[in-house]
């Protein structure tokens, strides 16, 4: 297709003749399972793994009439924020394609920014659809956790993680996630809350007497540019009769550090299965440990190997309670903080992303620097709660995303609010 290389694998999967998503063209992150079309997860590992069955929103999408044309580019097992460490070459944002698209799901963004697919699948561990989608202009949803099966998905953070939405506009977002929602046997994490939902007729823009809070601890930390667009968009939520207020998260200090330690523990044990006999890519002919430790010494790329040590680390007998009990401490923290912030307000408002996109390279060899670019949504993934990015303007050329953050199960009300952003 382009140069952007959004995609992994380009194909055609039609889906059924009628149905809400007929005619439409859909692009599936590369960590969901697609009958008879691999699923590289971004990674040597496994590029040459092709699933043999669907994942359940990849039947709804079938269902619902959905064309796949394609698999697309993310940072490897879910692990980044620019679609950077895909083994198959970072993708670009169409925007300005000297830029990041944001990741993980970076190619679903940019294929959804760029017209080569009318909607997209991500998925979220700790902002991969909302960085994304903020930094290619378009609008990203992750849903709550629980209303979107994950049967299929390939897991980095189970705990953490949702499938959701990327769509150029609010209203077709959520008219995906009417087709994605929905209690499913084979996950039973999922709850019923989205059966026979209708999000889609909640993009109505009015929001007239709801109230935003304002954490200061997601603005003060961001771009100076970044900050002045959230204010514009936040005072035109305001004349259309929306109020704000500032709040206060005090436990999202700790929000960042605790995600890692929770998602690098949960993808140590969730990649064991990678290894050339179960899953993936097989390399070495001696002993079983020297053939394991082959494969993947092979299969998998510096970042995916830095969080598989750190997090076995965190696991480990002696350091578990310093570090992986301290930080479900924190977990428990921050979800209560939120529900004590939405005893007064309807939503929480933020920048998505604090920066501006990078260009490709500038942010690969200090991870640390990377890590704290999610600093904005992964409280959202430890509360289980949902969110969506639309887009509130741009900066410097660029885009900005705007963040609105919902109790459990209230996608509604963001979507409405996010509704009123975009007109
Ligand atoms: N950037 C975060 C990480 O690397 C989030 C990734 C994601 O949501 N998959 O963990």
């Amino acid at each position: 297709m382009s140069d952007l290389n959004a995609f992994i694998t380009e194909t055609e999967v039609a889906g059924t003749d009628e149905g809400p998503l007929s005619d439409t063209r859909v692009a599936v992150k590369d960590n969901i399972s697609t009958e008879g079309v691999r699923t590289t997860c971004g990674s040597k590992m496994l590029a040459d793994y092709v699933p043999p069955y669907d994942a359940t929103v990849v039947s709804r999408l079938k269902e619902a009439g959905a064309t796949v044309v394609g698999k697309s580019n993310m940072d490897e097992f879910g692990m980044g924020t620019t679609t950077e460490t895909s083994a198959f070459g970072p993708a670009k944002n169409p925007v300005d394609t000297d830029r990041v698209p944001g990741g993980s799901s970076g190619g679903s963004a940019a294929a959804v920014a760029a017209g080569e697919a009318d909607l997209a699948l991500g998925s979220d561990t700790g902002g991969s659809i909302r960085c994304p989608a903020a930094f290619c202009g378009v609008v990203g949803i992750k849903p709550t956790y629980g209303l979107v099966s994950r049967y299929g998905l390939v897991a980095y953070a189970n705990s953490l993680e949702q499938i959701g939405p990327i769509a150029p506009t609010v209203a077709e977002a959520a008219a995906l996630l009417d087709v994605l929602a929905g209690s499913d046997p084979r996950d039973s994490t999922t709850v019923d809350a989205g059966d026979g939902s209708d999000y889609a007729a909640a993009a109505d823009g009015d929001v007239d007497g709801l109230t935003l809070g304002v954490p200061t601890e997601l603005v003060d930390g961001a771009d100076e540019a970044v900050v002045e667009t959230f204010w514009d968009a936040v005072s035109a939520l305001e004349s259309r009769g929306a109020t704000y207020e500032e709040v206060s998260l005090e436990s999202i200090e700790h929000a960042l550090a605790a995600y890692y330690v929770i998602a690098m523990s949960e993808a140590s044990s969730n990649l064991a299965r990678f290894d050339g006999v179960r899953y993936g890519h097989a390399s070495g002919d001696g002993n079983w440990n020297e053939a394991f430790a082959e494969t993947r010494e092979e299969g998998f790329g510096a970042e995916v190997k830095r969080r598989i040590l750190l997090g076995t680390y965190a696991l480990s007998a002696g350091y578990h309670d310093k570090y992986y009990k301290k930080a479900q401490d924190a977990r428990a923290w921050v979800r209560r903080d939120f529900e004590s912030v939405f005893e007064d307000v309807d939503l929480v408002a933020s920048p998505t992303m604090p920066v501006l996109p990078p260009k490709l390279g500038e942010s690969l060899d200090d991870p640390l620097q990377l890590y704290l670019m999610d600093a904005n949504t992964v409280p959202v993934n430890l509360a289980n709660l949902p969110a969506i990015s639309v887009p509130a303007g741009t900066a410097e050329g660029l885009p900005v995303g705007l963040q609105l953050i919902a109790p459990k199960f209230d996608e509604a009300t963001m979507i409405r609010a996010a509704s009123a952003v975009e007109s």
